[in-house]
């Protein structure tokens, strides 16, 4: 094998050069890579003793991740060693090849990472369908399981936390969402939004300084039965959301007051006036439309309009007189 050959293995197949690789064939589409381990010694994973005396050889076969687009398999001899610590459980131990097999695994350790970002981007059954086209085909299950089997990240110590609803399936079921204000992630998912529960979760944690919420009612009494007396403050979504609703009524209120259009000199949708862009046109033009078949009591006011509402925004429902023209 020339230099640059040696080279290219070496560079794209870094977890490679802790073994000794013996061949490389095709099978029907995919690609296998028999190959063995060569270290001289290997460490017990019990109780750390290095360890020289080979108890038995096997083999394993990892999937990997494509090789130019083909589904790629490593065949891999691995040994057993005694572990020769009179202290330790084990009496045997299998070895393992630094990032390229771990212990009962079936991929390499590349491949292993490689789906587990896809089942975090995509779940079970999408990711299963991009597994496939990456030629590391996966069930579904399998790639939940391995989002699963992930160690969560450590919280830190929680000081200001923010509580809403989160809905499990939309207007229908909803639970509660926890999240550290600090980080702005969340810490915990609560089955249902009664006091209760929010109550004994917070009982649980007990340092927590801030409640962020929104303007009253389940969280507000859950937070008083929890810890009494804690702060509790409105967070800044809420109050933008309630101000939005409170300014909509608001306007909607004192609509009688808005002055009616002026008469246009030449009626008409296609009527322009100077500096009117395409959009002010559009809307000029739908307005018409809806005026003209609301006055001339069309029941498909509703339908050749996509809907209701835009009829509604124009005025045009039984309920608002139609402005003067
Ligand atoms: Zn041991």
């Amino acid at each position: 094998m020339g230099d640059h050959a040696v080279e290219l293995l070496k560079v794209l197949f870094p977890y490679l050069s802790r073994v000794t690789v013996d061949g490389v064939v095709r099978v029907g589409a995919s690609v296998r890579i028999a190959a063995r381990c060569v270290a001289a010694t290997a460490r017990c994973p019990g109780c750390g003793t290095v360890s020289v005396r080979v108890h038995s050889r096997y083999g394993r076969r990892l999937a990997d991740t494509a090789v130019g687009g083909q589904e790629t398999a490593i065949d891999l001899e691995v040994r057993r060693f005694f572990c020769d610590s009179t202290d330790c459980a084990k009496k045997t131990f299998a070895e393992q090849v630094d990032q390229l097999s771990f212990r009962y695994g079936r991929r390499t350790v590349s491949l292993q990472h490689l789906l587990r970002h896809v089942a975090l981007a995509l779940g079970g059954q999408a990711g299963k369908r991009l597994a496939e086209r990456l030629a590391t085909p996966v069930s579904g299950p399998t790639l939940l399981r391995l989002i699963r089997s992930m160690d969560l990240p450590e919280v830190p110590e929680l000081t200001v936390l923010g509580v809403d609803e989160f809905a499990f399936r939309r207007g229908r079921r909803f639970g509660t969402i926890l999240i550290d204000m600090n980080s702005h992630r969340p810490v915990d998912v609560l089955p249902d939004h009664t006091a209760d529960t929010f109550a004994n979760w917070l009982r649980r944690h007990p340092h927590i300084g801030t409640i962020c919420r929104d303007r009253g009612g389940a969280f507000a009494e859950g937070a008083e039965r929890g810890q009494p007396g804690i702060p509790q403050i409105a967070d800044r979504w809420h109050l933008l959301h309630n101000l939005a609703t409170g300014l909509e009524k608001a306007v909607t209120r004192h609509r009688s007051c808005l002055k009616a259009p002026e008469p246009e000199a030449t009626p008409g949708p296609a009527s322009t006036s100077a500096g009117e862009s395409a959009y002010e046109r559009k809307i000029r033009e739908r307005h018409h439309n809806v005026q003209t078949l609301f006055l001339q009591g069309s029941p498909s006011t509703r339908s050749a309009h996509g809907s209701g509402s835009t009829a509604k925004r124009y005025g045009a429902t039984r309920g608002l007189p139609p402005p003067s023209r």
